[in-house]
């Protein structure tokens, strides 16, 4: 057996530059051999040409070679249940600790406890750390302990217990790469080793001048702008970069309304992590007493965006050719599904969940029940959007519209699926049955 070891898990935090697992695993005196599971648990649910798969896979590629290039060591990369992998692991190397970032979805508490069980019985130190967000799990909560159900109040005291030099100290990680196991090769695999292909569809780099962030809340809200928002959700989902630096950033450039959609994305993970059953169970119960309709086919011309409401129809297509939609057309649609169309918010989820490049599980739950108004701090339930309004007011020139919806004025554009006044009357109707 070879000398003693320390083990890194990379997860969601896909990069050297200040990673504080990483940090720690790098500090401590073992030699650190650092990992990535490709878990068929997760895989195997996936289409088979799926972007964020062939982003992880390139991101992985291109931190092996560095280190191989730069510092005579590697990543291993492997695909399999991640106790399994363990157990291998174990017996080829003398293991001391693993070291690993926290993450906070149902599935992924599960699993690091299966993995702490294992490790613990044979003696090796299993460490997680806080990385992926400012304030995690109970740290921002009311005087009595509760969670905040609310966002305003939530994200009041979440500035009020902020404190730069405090939270936004980053690691300095990447200084330490030297100590990883001097050892370049290690186990490799292809794409098609893990049965995917190359997707032709690629996730985008993201843009956060101080010019975008000062402008923020006078851009954010038009779709047809470009570089209106920063693109930053897929590369905080898979950890591309971090938290802290993006939050150094907002900072700087003083723009209190950026810096809130950062803390919402922290309040929807303490609700998650408060309220796991919420990823199936409305979070006000009465919700779930909802008589959805659940039309298959009006499902599948939502999907295809085939409604006759252009701005829905847009945004279903801008989502079908590139895994991303504008927050404020993912807001229209997640509304149409659910009240013009009573069709369940599970079966949006899900479909956005297989299709976007920033799927979050704690923002696409906690915002489609925002939607459905069955979630924390929903909007009222008779506050429905009225798709053509908003259009006049959020892509008044049709420029969105056009782009994805070039086919509008033709014959083979659909008419609309269900008249606005008709549909909002039986939205109000089927409610407020269930919750009176
Ligand atoms: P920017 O406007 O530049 O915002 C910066 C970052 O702040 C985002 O990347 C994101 O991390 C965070 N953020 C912004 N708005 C929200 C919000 N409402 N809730 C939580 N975090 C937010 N966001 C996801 O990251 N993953 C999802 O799966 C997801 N699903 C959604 C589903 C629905 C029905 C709706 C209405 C919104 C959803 N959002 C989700 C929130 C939001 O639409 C996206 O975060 C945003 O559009 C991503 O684009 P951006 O990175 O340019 O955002």
């Amino acid at each position: 057996m070879s000398k003693a070891i320390a083990i890194f898990w990379f997860r969601r935090d896909l990069r050297f530059q200040d990673n504080v697992g990483l940090f720690a695993a790098l500090e401590s005196s073992l030699p650190v051999l650092p990992i990535f599971i490709f878990d068929p648990e997760i895989l195997d649910k996936l289409p088979k040409k799926d972007p964020r798969v062939s982003f992880i896979y390139d991101q992985l590629q291109r931190m092996r070679s560095q280190l191989q290039e730069d510092y005579g060591s590697s990543l291993a990369i492997y695909h399999g249940r991640p106790k399994d992998i363990f157990h291998k692991l174990v017996q080829e190397h003398e293991v001391k600790h693993v070291y690993t970032n926290r993450d906070y979805e149902p599935y992924a508490l599960n699993r690091d406890n299966e993995i702490k069980g294992f490790l613990t019985e044979n003696n090796i130190n299993f460490s997680t750390y806080k990385d992926q967000v400012i304030f995690e799990k109970d740290e921002i909560v009311k005087s009595d302990g509760d969670p905040y159900l609310v966002y305003t109040p939530y994200k009041n005291k979440w500035l009020f217990k902020f404190n730069n030099d405090e939270h936004l100290q980053p690691s300095a990680s990447e200084d330490s790469l030297k100590n990883f196991m001097q050892h370049s090769r290690l186990p490799n695999l292809s794409l098609s080793d893990i049965g995917f292909e190359v997707s032709t569809v690629k996730i985008p780099d993201y843009t956060l001048t101080s010019n975008l962030i000062s402008k923020y809340e006078d851009t954010r809200n038009y779709p047809a702008i470009k570089n209106g928002t920063s693109r930053l959700g897929p590369h905080l989902r898979f950890g591309t970069v971090s938290i802290r630096s993006i939050v150094k950033k907002a900072i700087s450039s003083e723009n209190e309304v950026f810096m809130s959609e950062l803390i919402w994305r922290e309040f929807f993970m303490q609700i998650l992590w408060h309220y796991p059953n919420t990823v199936t169970d409305a979070f006000k119960p009465k919700y779930d007493r909802i008589e959805w309709r659940n039309n298959e086919k009006e499902f599948e011309k939502w999907k295809k965006g085939e409604t006759g409401y252009a701005l829905i129809d847009a945004g279903m297509r801008q989502l079908n050719a590139t895994g991303y939609m504008h927050n404020r057309v993912r807001m229209l649609v997640a509304s149409f599904l659910c009240k013009h169309l009573l069709i369940d918010w599970r079966w949006g989820e899900a479909y956005f969940a297989e299709k976007l490049l920033d799927y979050e599980m704690s923002s696409n739950v906690g915002n489609w029940q925002w939607a459905a108004g069955s979630g924390v701090d929903a909007a009222p339930y008779f506050r429905i959007f009225n798709p053509m309004t908003q259009a006049d007011k959020f892509d008044k020139e049709g420029k969105y519209t056009e782009k994805w919806v070039p086919n509008i004025a033709d014959p083979s554009y659909p008419d609309k699926m269900v008249d606005h006044k008709e549909a909002r009357e039986r939205c109000l109707r089927v409610y407020k049955s269930a919750l009176s």
